[in-house]
């Protein structure tokens, strides 16, 4: 049977910590086919939509949000950590099981009134996207989908974004 995205995707046991079962991704990306796959499922459902960055987030956002860009023909935007942007930022704080983090973006990086696709490798609770949501929403842009390879739903991301009116697509769980 030919293969999905899912299959080429493995999982780390006891990564970063004890108890952790880690999505590794890059089993994927350094396949040619599993990456072809994953980046046209990605942004099938925004083909021919008018969309004019694609914003990723750090740091598998980048290697995805890069390529479907690049498909997509629109300007790419990094939402780096916290003090990785050179130039003038906003930021967005957002709460981790111990302890917070914070997302940035080049404070002229999106125009008001344009159209956001937002990309990441993974969706779990769902924080790290919702800081990248209001960032840009802060620009004055419209986050038009989330784009992610896998969805946890156990961990509430999905019902968090779609709470704030969000579309999100995922291509496996
Ligand atoms: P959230 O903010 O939704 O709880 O966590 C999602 C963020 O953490 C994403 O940026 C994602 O890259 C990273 N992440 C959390 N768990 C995993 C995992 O098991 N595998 C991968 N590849 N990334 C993860």
């Amino acid at each position: 049977m030919a293969k999905t995205v899912k299959d080429y995707i493995r999982t780390i046991v006891d990564f970063p910590h004890e108890g952790i079962l880690f999505r590794d991704v890059t089993t994927l990306f350094a396949d040619p086919r599993g990456f072809r796959m994953c980046v046209d499922q990605l942004l099938s459902p925004y083909a021919g939509q008018p969309i004019d960055k694609v914003a990723g987030l750090e740091a598998r956002g980048f290697i995805l949000g890069g390529a479907v860009a690049h498909q997509l023909s629109t300007g790419f935007i990094p939402i780096r950590k916290k003090g990785k942007l050179p130039g003038a930022v906003i930021s967005e704080s957002y709460t981790l099981e111990y302890g917070e983090a914070t997302v940035e973006v080049h404070d002229d990086a999106i125009q008001p009134g344009e159209k956001v696709l937002l990309v990441d490798d993974l969706l779990a609770t769902g924080g790290t996207a919702e800081a990248g949501i209001k960032l840009i929403e802060r620009l004055g842009a419209e986050v038009i989908g989330c784009a992610f390879v896998v969805d946890l739903p156990d961990l509430g991301g999905r019902k968090r974004l779609e709470g704030m009116g969000m579309d999100v697509h995922a291509l496996c769980a």
